[in-house]
């Protein structure tokens, strides 16, 4: 049976606002897929805070057991000239001549001044490890409180993204039924200007120009979209337009 004419407007009609409910509903499942197929790399940005102190905190450990190993170090030194010195005083006892006397007496007030020095140092040294360890530790509270954020923050995305894949799926039917509806050719060419375009293949008249591209349709254009009578590309990015009011007369 051949269609009339009002059949022929009716269906082409139809089959657009079906592509505009298909578009509607694969726009949703792609905002939906790209945030499940982004969520790596967003957790993997997300956890540089998470590295970044954990490497800080690395480094200050290294620098409190380092600043440490020296003030033992400096322990043993000292240790080691006040031997020398106790040692010398013992000397001082047995000096045979006065010079002998004096010169030891010299040598014992040098050490000792040294000595006297290098206890100095050693205080600033354990000074500075008990700033050190302070900081260290001011770095591994806000460590775990990173770590903490983070694993909430992940846990969140991952349900997010269960959800999604979810709402994916419950879609799948509603989509088959829509793309069932419509000729393979169209679903064809919906498909193929959807790569490329941001998956926006059908586009809605803005007055006398092409929301999606800009450009300004023929007159001859505009009637045909406005009559809804067949699929009009535009001239420029070849998606299909449609009039919002001549689609919304369908439905009611
Ligand atoms: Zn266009």
């Amino acid at each position: 049976m051949e269609p009339t004419a009002e059949g022929a407007s009716s269906s082409a009609l139809s089959r657009l606002a079906t592509l505009v409910r298909l578009q509607a509903l694969d726009r949703d499942r792609d905002g939906k897929r790209e945030f499940t197929d982004g969520l790596p790399r967003i957790l993997a940005a997300r956890r540089q805070a998470v590295t970044a102190l954990e490497s800080k905190v690395a480094k200050s450990t290294e620098a409190v057991t380092h600043a440490k190993s020296s003030a033992r170090q400096r322990e043993l030194e000292l240790k080691s000239k006040t031997a020398e010195i106790q040692k010398l005083e013992l000397q001082l006892n047995t000096a045979k001549t006065n010079q002998e006397y004096q010169a030891l007496t010299q040598h014992i007030q040098r050490l000792r001044e040294a000595t006297g020095r290098e206890e100095e140092e050693t205080l600033v040294l354990y000074d500075e490890i008990t700033k050190l360890e302070a900081s260290l530790a001011k770095e591994k509270e806000a460590l775990s409180v990173a770590q903490r954020e983070f694993d909430a923050y992940q846990l969140a995305c991952e349900r997010d993204k269960e959800a999604a894949l979810l709402e994916i799926g419950q879609t799948d039917g509603a989509r088959a039924e829509l793309v069932a509806r419509l000729p393979r050719d169209v679903v064809e060419t919906y498909e193929r200007l959807r790569v490329g375009n941001g998956g926006v293949a059908v586009c809605a008249l803005d007055v006398r120009t092409c929301s999606g591209c800009g450009m300004m349709l023929t007159l001859n254009d505009q009637a045909k979209v406005l009559g809804g009578r067949e699929l009009v590309p535009c001239r420029a990015c070849s998606r299909i337009l449609y009039d919002k009011t001549t689609i919304a007369s369908l439905r009611s």
